[in-house]
């Protein structure tokens, strides 16, 4: 099973005057699925803030117009939790004290290693938009947006019912673990354990079919005898 990093559609601002580099990073940006706006000032970055809120500001602190510090600082005291992940040329360890206590998540030294830099930007979008239930996953030969309510097989659309769509979630969630037809039915049906544990049978073989190369000899939805079932990683 695998999480997807997180950039995906992900909204970005980024502050930078400097043209190269300006565009180096959109493009990378571009590359991970990010939609960017640029400014190449602090009063382009704050006009930029108030039209659209971005998932990440990404933030050059010498600007034409003056330190983007101040944006840090002013967001802050605004008591905004927008994700900042400041990118400077003062690299001394008072101004990365200072970028930090200003109110930046992060803070990058140029020049930087663009594979750092895209690291430290999917974790910060991650960690803002992590809820459990609410990252795409693949199982197999299924993707899932939980989000979107949307699932492909193969890149084929499929449908997943409310049901189905829980289900999955609940074993992904749990992905290792051992779980019981009685949980299943407690916690995904919401019924007790005198309703027939078979009905959880009849989806576990539905959403084989949709994951497994070979829904009668399952790889990721395997059974546990005398339990319940289990989603392999
Ligand atoms: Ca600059």
């Amino acid at each position: 099973m695998t999480i997807d990093p997180g950039t995906q559609g992900a909204d970005v601002l980024l502050v930078e005057d400097d043209h190269t580099l300006r565009t180096t990073l959109e493009l990378a940006l571009q590359l991970r699925g990010c939609t960017v706006r640029s400014a190449t000032t602090l009063a382009r970055a704050r006009e930029a803030l108030s039209q659209r809120r971005p998932e990440l500001l990404l933030l050059d602190l010498g600007l034409p117009d003056g330190d983007g510090l101040e944006l840090c600082r002013d967001m802050r005291r605004a008591r905004d939790p927008l994700p900042i992940l400041v990118l400077t040329a003062r690299g001394t360890l008072e101004a990365r004290v200072a970028g930090l206590r200003g109110g930046a998540d992060d803070y990058l030294t140029k020049p930087f290693d663009m594979t750092e830099l895209m690291a430290r930007v999917e974790a910060l979008i991650r960690r803002a938009r992590w809820r459990p239930g609410h990252m795409a996953f693949t199982v197999g030969r299924l993707r899932v947006d939980p989000v979107a309510r949307q699932a492909t097989r193969d890149g084929e659309p499929v449908e997943l019912t409310e049901l189905e769509l829980k289900l999955l979630v609940y074993l992904v969630e749990r992905q290792g673990e051992a779980v019981s037809r009685a949980d299943l039915l407690r916690d995904v049906w919401a019924m007790s354990d005198t309703v027939q544990t078979r009905s959880v049978d009849v989806f576990m073989s539905r959403l084989r079919k949709l994951v497994e190369d070979d829904a009668t000899d399952p790889r990721w939805l395997q059974s546990v005898r005398g339990v319940g079932y289990r989603l392999v990683p």
